[in-house]
């Protein structure tokens, strides 16, 4: 509350309740990445996001590298899981919260690149960021996205989700090939997973997404492999090439492509689109069909289709600029789960 009552004229008073927030942030990060066990629900965190950007954009001087607003969330937890260095940095993801930011974001987008761009657009999957890495085919590494540098080893965990191939079905593997994409536990199965760890004396998880992610981030990996854990991948960082005439695609949808054939689980969902109206009517129809997928959604991403058009966009400290997420309106099923689980 001292946050929110400041003197905010006073430098030092700014100073202190940005220091509140940031700490307060850190806090609620820790617990939901680290922890698997949010303190509060995901849209007053989200609030308190906002808050702080709101005051870093009125007093940039606020603003450090370390800040929430410049970082991606998640750090590695050194005492269960060895820590490993991605090749290519994992990012999070910018948001929209309605059309009129949505266009914002297609506007100066289309301002920077080429009329001809089109859009990808894909459900965002409440679950857990992963990354694989494949060499020569084999599956030789997975992790966690941790601080987006540096994640924490779960080879062994990602080895019993059935989904994930140890080897890629191809003649014409990449030589190296970070692979990105989310872990999720099926809505179906989650209230049973809840009721067994009741029964067992346990504390139920806060929801789907927590449940993916204390799942998977096992220190024994048998106990991850008794959970139903499924995966849909949707981008890569690395391609290196092992044969000229097998080159890394053009496209995002091209790259889809690529995993379907390889034997990898691609989400059957996403559509390349190539105007904001369309774009509009895709967000539409899945807010009004969100629950008829096996997993939750929190939103719909969109991205630049032409890799060629991401590479010159780049990326901000925190995400690429060519995507966003436009982020549907929080739930009430999230803040019911909390409560019980505070009662437990
Ligand atoms: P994010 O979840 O908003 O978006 C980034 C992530 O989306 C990426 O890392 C990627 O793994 C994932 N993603 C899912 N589907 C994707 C797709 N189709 N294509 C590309 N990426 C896809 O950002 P974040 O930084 O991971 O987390 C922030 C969010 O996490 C917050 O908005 C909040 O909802 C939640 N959170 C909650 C608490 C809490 O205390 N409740 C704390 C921290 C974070």
């Amino acid at each position: 509350e001292a946050t929110t009552n400041s003197d905010l004229s006073d430098a030092t008073a700014r100073a202190q309740a940005h220091a509140e927030l940031v700490a307060t942030i850190e806090a609620q990060r820790a617990a939901y990445y680290t922890d698997d066990s949010p303190l509060v629900a995901d849209a007053e965190y989200d609030e308190l996001v906002h808050r702080l950007e709101d005051l870093e954009e009125k007093f940039p001087e606020l603003v450090t590298d370390s800040s929430p607003t410049q970082t991606v969330g998640g750090n590695v937890d050194t005492s269960t899981f060895d820590p490993v260095e991605h090749i290519g940095r994992m990012y999070s993801l910018d948001n929209v919260f309605d059309f009129e930011e949505l266009r914002g974001w297609h506007d100066r987008v289309r301002a920077a690149t080429s009329a001809t761009s089109k859009f990808l657009c894909e459900l965002k999957i409440d679950g857990l960021a992963v990354n694989l890495l494949y060499r020569n085919g084999e599956l030789v590494r997975a992790a966690t996205r941790g601080d987006g540098r540096i994640g924490e080893d779960i080879t062994a965990n990602v080895r019993t989700i059935s989904d994930i191939p140890d080897r890629l079905d191809t003649d014409y593997p990449p030589a190296e090939v970070e692979i990105r994409g989310e872990v999720f536990f099926p809505l179906e199965k989650f209230t049973e997973l809840n009721a067994a760890l009741v029964e067992e004396g346990k504390a139920p998880f806060a929801n789907p997404r927590n449940s993916a992610a204390g799942s998977l981030r096992q220190k024994d990996p048998a106990v991850t492999a008794e959970r139903p854990l499924h995966m849909l991948v949707h981008g890569i960082a690395v391609w290196t090439s092992a044969d000229d005439s097998h080159p890394e695609p053009a496209h995002q949808s091209e790259v889809y492509e690529a995993f379907r054939t390889w034997g990898l689980p691609i989400s059957e969902y996403f559509k390349v689109l190539a105007t904001v109206d369309e774009i509009e009517d895709f967000i539409t129809y899945y807010g009004e069909h969100r629950h008829d997928v096996t997993h939750e959604i929190d939103g719909i991403v969109i991205k630049i289709d032409d890799i060629a058009v991401q590479e010159t966009l780049g990326y901000t400290s925190r995400a690429p600029r060519w995507a966003t997420a436009f982020k549907y309106p929080p739930e009430e099923v999230t803040t019911k789960l909390l409560d019980i689980q505070v009662q437990v």
